[in-house]
């Protein structure tokens, strides 16, 4: 999945978003919502859905302020719920999807936002995979499909076996990032995979 800032005003969301603690004009200005971000997870809380995308360090968007460019879910991703009692009468619920580390350690984003190494390493490894994951069309060129899973490079030409199934392939002699011949887009597999039971 991927998002952009949809450049909406104060005045376009509702009222009880704006007046949550966590929305700050750091959402409407500024490089933070600048650009293509890749969705490392997804979180419902205070009753609107937030994206966790990573910048320069794990950031929260509130997704009324996004447009989504690309709306893959990442097959990486687990999902849990949580009921939380915030007093003798009221109870709060949490929706968390995203990759395992973070859905399963509720403090895993506060640290890395904290800058500590070890979290901030497993978010930036996940932002890797999740660039990979689904085609980029920020990237024109495509890798040439000689036979079986080998794929050339259409700039260096080097050749590679290619096994990740991801949509995004690299070179690794040039390092260029390219398009993989042999990814399946989840967009159409879902007729093979209805053709597939059809048979059975
Ligand atoms: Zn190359």
């Amino acid at each position: 999945m991927r998002i952009v800032s949809a450049r909406r005003t104060f005045t376009e969301l509702p009222e009880d978003l704006v007046r949550t603690e966590r929305l700050s004009s750091a959402w409407f200005t500024g490089k933070e919502n600048s650009g293509n971000h890749v969705v490392c997870a997804i979180a419902f809380w205070h009753g609107h859905l937030a994206f966790i995308v990573d910048c320069e360090h794990p950031y929260s968007f509130p997704a009324l302020l996004c447009d989504i460019t690309d709306p893959r879910v990442s097959r990486y991703f687990v999902f849990r719920q949580e009921l939380q009692r915030t007093s003798s009468t009221e109870m709060r619920v949490h929706y968390v999807w995203g990759f395992p580390e973070y859905v399963n350690d509720a403090t895993l984003y506060a640290r890395a936002v904290d800058r500590e190494p070890e979290a901030v390493g497993i978010f930036k490894r996940y932002k890797r995979l999740f660039e990979f994951e689904f085609p980029d069309p920020a990237v024109e060129e495509k890798g040439i499909l000689l036979q079986d899973r080998w794929v050339q490079c259409p700039k260096c030409w080097d050749a590679w076996e290619e096994a990740t199934g991801l949509g995004m392939a690299q070179c690794p002699v040039c390092k260029s990032i390219v398009h993989n011949p042999l990814y399946t887009d989840v967009l159409t597999v879902s007729g093979e995979s209805f053709r597939w039971l059809d048979a059975v």
